[in-house]
């Protein structure tokens, strides 16, 4: 048939993985072509994830300080909520950002196609075009040629399927909508996106149920991080059921009733105005015809690929949340200029010591390296070094020191191996400790580097000399 386009690198699909990897094959001097269907580049994350998200997370997180002034002696009134405006600004942040992605291919000359792609076979992409705003099929394809291939079709919200088909009942993208402020709301899942949501909504005025199948909220980070959490957070919520699962559901007029079961099940079903649905993310390896092309999808949908990111196929590699977890921004950025660059025929590898994690929620909660629940299930012998911001002069002075830094050593090497830390902006300050685990700093390096007083960020330097055993009195 009739080729279209011709190029040496074809990325599929514009998230921080595509975007990260066209550009730097752009810059390196490939003529990139980067296929996506919606009508922004971006991805997941810029439109529909990690940005609108933490837009109306920052709007909450003021809320709720703006409380707390009253103890400060500066009182407000009720807050007066108009969603309108607050979906507004939210669009506002997606669309400054999906623009400057626009400005930056186009400087690059990197050329985007916007439609589906499916693989003809291992060097051709047929292209349906999509229009609107969303991405609604046309008629008209079209075919690429390619020398080497980048996938970066990201991952979408599991579905559970015994869940009626109402507008009702939404993932993470419906929940930003932010269509209205519902006054009884589910939030199915206590992971990362799930608390994150019910973060946002409690603080407009939702009242709250959050079910969660496991024993534990926020699994992955160490309980003590998240005990931390749950004191402050726990009272904003009607209930959380741990141990316990959504069984059923029916769409009535007055709302969605569900049935639970498990240890805190509600004996009747539970009636509510909005289900946010977040128990995971898919990846997207079974919708774009890899087969066609040889390359090798697993039967969860996810693509393997070696250390290069070169999938089965020496001249395709895949890279974000398709290839696996942790399905975050950070690493699909990261993997996509590995990718780039090994195309290229350079010698680059995903040779990471650490991935960081944070919930974005108040307070955040970010690990890097090894928790400690991983060091003891693992058998590495470590030192702790934990310093509480009740000891911090600047937490105190903000209103906030409920939080606490905690790093791990290697008790042999004296080694950074992992960090946690609890409380505001944690997110923000977890960054000094992932470079110091890729940077193999011991906890001298990190105690006896100067951090500026008073700041949060100075509790990573006294948790550092908590461990190496000669804790000052700093604050
Ligand atoms: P994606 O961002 O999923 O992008 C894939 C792109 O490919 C999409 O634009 C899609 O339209 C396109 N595509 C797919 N198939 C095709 C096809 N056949 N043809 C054309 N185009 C196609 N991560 C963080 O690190 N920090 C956070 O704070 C954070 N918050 C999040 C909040 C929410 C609510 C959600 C849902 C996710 C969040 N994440 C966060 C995760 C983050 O969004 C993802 O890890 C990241 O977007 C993955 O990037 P990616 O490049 O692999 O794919």
């Amino acid at each position: 048939g009739p080729v279209e386009h011709e190029c040496q690198l074809l990325v599929l699909g514009s998230g921080p993985g595509g975007y990260s990897a066209a550009f730097r094959a752009a810059d390196l001097g490939m003529k990139t072509i980067l296929v996506e269907r919606y009508s922004t580049l971006g991805g997941v994350c810029l439109n529909v994830g990690c940005i609108p998200s933490k837009a109306l997370l920052h709007t909450a997180a003021v809320m709720e300080e703006v409380k707390a002034m009253s103890s400060h002696g500066i009182s407000y009134g009720e807050p007066q909520v108009n969603l309108d405006a607050l979906r507004a600004h939210k669009d506002a942040v997606i669309g400054q950002l999906t623009s400057g992605l626009a400005g930056m291919a186009k400087a690059r000359k990197v050329q985007t196609i916007r439609g589906v792609g499916v693989f003809l076979d291992a060097n051709h992409l047929e292209v349906t075009l999509t229009e609107g705003s969303g991405w609604d099929l046309t008629t008209k394809k079209e075919v690429v040629r390619f020398e080497k291939a980048i996938i970066a079709a990201g991952s979408q919200s599991v579905v559970l399927p015994f869940l009626p088909v109402d507008p009702r009942v939404v993932d993470s993208t419906g929940a930003l909508k932010l269509s209205s402020i519902p006054k009884r709301m589910l939030v199915i899942g206590g992971g990362i996106i799930g608390l994150e949501m019910a973060t946002v909504y409690s603080s407009l005025g939702a009242k709250i149920d959050i079910v969660e199948l496991s024993n534990t909220l926020m699994a992955g980070a160490d309980r003590d991080l998240v005990k931390v959490w749950e004191k402050m957070n726990l009272s904003r919520f009607n209930q959380v059921m741990l141990n316990t699962s959504a069984a059923s559901a029916t769409a009535k007029e007055d709302g969605i009733w569900v049935q639970f079961k498990g240890d805190k099940a509600p004996s009747d079903a539970q009636c509510y105005d909005l289900v946010l649905v977040a128990v995971g993310r898919t990846p997207n390896g079974k919708k774009i015809a890899a087969n066609q092309a040889g390359v090798l999808v697993d039967e969860r949908g996810f693509i393997p690929v070696d250390q290069q990111m070169r999938t089965n196929v020496a001249h395709i590699f895949a890279i974000g949340d398709i290839v696996g977890q942790p399905m975050l921004a950070h690493k699909a950025v990261h993997e996509g200029h590995v990718a780039a660059e090994a195309a290229n025929g350079l010698k680059s590898y995903f040779e990471v010591k650490q991935i960081p994690s944070v919930a974005y929620t108040d307070p955040e909660v970010a690990w890097a390296g090894l928790t400690e629940e991983q060091c003891k299930e693992k058998g590495i012998a470590y030192t702790k070094g934990l310093f509480p911001w009740a000891a911090s002069g600047r937490a105190i002075a903000n209103g906030r020191s409920e939080g606490f830094t905690k790093l791990l050593f290697d008790e042999a090497t004296h080694r950074i191996i992992g960090g946690g830390i609890v409380g505001t902006n944690a997110g923000d300050l977890i960054g000094e400790v992932c470079l110091a685990i890729e940077m193999g700093a011991d906890a001298v390096d990190i105690g006896k580097t100067i951090h500026p007083h008073p700041t949060l960020g100075e509790s990573v330097g006294l948790a550092a000399e908590v461990a190496h055993g000669s804790c000052t009195d700093l604050p």
